[in-house]
């Protein structure tokens, strides 16, 4: 039966593959990918030999498409970025959304995503958080961008380019103040994995030490805005009042 697979590569090592996704793509007529090359390396090193066809993240909707026709004639596809989550930062969506509009079935296989594993690990609060991706790349959007997120009170995550990283921590220390606390994780699962976690202003001291800090495949954590007082909803505000009348 037409069936779409969402399958998760590697982010960095390779051993990071379900057993489920290698049966999955030996045992799919086609693998859509980023990169034919890209994804050739992992399927070599993994001796299969499926055919694969690029879905580029221009022609997406067209060959999206294309791909719907298949899975309607009972082809199972499998649909893999160049590495961690299809969709996540990756193309992917439009030949989702189109598939379940034609009653295609979309089967999600977990595994590797570089958010979920730098989240993991950060040591910020993890019980509510917000993922942004790609902060816009012109500074004044991405000062904008950042002024917007000021007051969100649960955890940020941002994908970030090794080139914009220094100047997004100095954006953070002027928007969000020097002790807002930050977790750039680099690397993950690689050689030269780091995550180092500091408060804003000591961040960017950090980071200017040492280019090689700024290296690499990043992501950033920003912990949430932390209500004070002034944010209390006025009935929780009458409670501590009378609390404080109380104490001696
Ligand atoms: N779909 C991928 C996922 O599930 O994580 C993300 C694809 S996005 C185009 C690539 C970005 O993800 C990188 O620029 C970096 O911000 C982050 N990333 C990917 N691999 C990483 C790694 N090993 N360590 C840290 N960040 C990584």
């Amino acid at each position: 039966a037409a069936e779409l697979y969402i399958v998760p590569t590697p982010i960095g090592n390779l051993n990071d593959i379900s057993q489920r996704a290698l049966d999955t793509l030996r045992e799919v007529d086609l693998i859509a990918c980023e990169d034919t090359r890209h994804t050739g390396k992992l399927l070599s090193h993994y001796q299969i030999g499926t055919p694969t066809w690029a879905l580029h993240d221009h022609n997406e909707q067209y060959k999206a498409e294309q791909l719907v026709g298949r899975l309607l004639n009972g082809q199972r596809i499998a649909l893999v970025s160049d590495a961690g989550t299809p969709l996540i930062s990756d193309p992917g969506y439009h030949l989702v959304n189109r598939c379940r509009e034609a009653g295609i079935r979309v089967v999600a296989l977990p595994g590797p995503c570089a958010a979920v594993a730098a989240l993991s690990a950060a040591g910020l609060p993890t019980d509510r958080f917000v993922f942004e991706g790609f902060l816009p790349a012109k500074e004044k959007a991405r000062f904008d961008k950042l002024e917007s997120l000021k007051e969100e009170p649960r955890t940020m995550v941002f994908y970030e380019s090794p080139r914009r990283l220094l100047g997004t921590v100095a954006a953070l220390v002027e928007v969000m103040g020097r002790e807002r606390r930050l977790v750039v994780a680099r690397e993950l699962t690689k050689t030269f994995e780091s995550i180092q976690g500091l408060p804003a202003a000591e961040m960017l001291t950090w980071l200017g030490e040492d280019d090689n800090r700024c290296r690499g495949e990043i992501v950033l954590m920003v912990a949430g805005h932390q209500a004070d007082g002034e944010s209390l909803p006025a009935e929780a505000l009458r409670t501590l009042a009378l609390l404080r009348a109380e104490l001696p």
